[in-house]
């Protein structure tokens, strides 16, 4: 997998203070989409073990409380991230107590594959749906278009 973005600290992308991370590679297309530059798989940088481990531990550090990790891009459900992130919401769950996950996915939770429900038995909240830009709404929150819906898994 690769990524285009990692924020440490970050306040805007789910509530309280997160880490916030925007995987490569999305076949959604969405129109209006202000994200195309993470749509190609090849996109950004290499998802290595140090990046993985580098998440961990900022989770696990005392000094700036985070409330957890989000996940966006791109699409973090792509079939070709599926087994990266999997491991990645694995460690955060059996190392990173009383984190929550919250994942945005252009996949509708409907139309989930087995693979991709194996990543969500990991996340506490899962943002999905497509962006449709006639449904645009600058007072949703969490969300960028009010066809896209917030689901709490646990
Ligand atoms: S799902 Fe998100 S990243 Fe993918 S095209 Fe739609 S708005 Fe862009």
């Amino acid at each position: 997998m690769n990524f285009h973005k990692y924020y440490p600290v970050d306040v805007i992308n789910g509530p309280g203070t997160r880490c916030s991370l925007f995987v490569s590679g999305c076949e959604h297309a969405c129109r209006g989409c202000y994200n195309q530059s993470t749509w190609r798989l090849d996109s950004g940088l290499p998802f290595t073990q140090a990046e993985e481990d580098r998440i961990i531990a900022d989770l696990n550090d005392t000094r700036i409380k985070r409330r957890g990790l989000s996940l966006s891009g791109g699409d973090p459900l792509h079939p070709q991230n599926l087994s990266a992130v999997l491991q990645l919401v694995k460690r955060v769950v059996a190392e990173c107590d009383g984190k929550d996950i919250w994942l945005w996915s252009g996949y509708r939770l409907d139309e989930m594959t087995d693979a991709q429900r194996e990543v969500l038995a990991y996340v506490d909240v899962l943002v999905d749906g497509k962006f449709e830009q006639a449904l645009k709404g600058a007072d949703l929150i969490w969300r960028g278009s009010s066809n896209q819906t917030i689901h709490y898994l646990k």
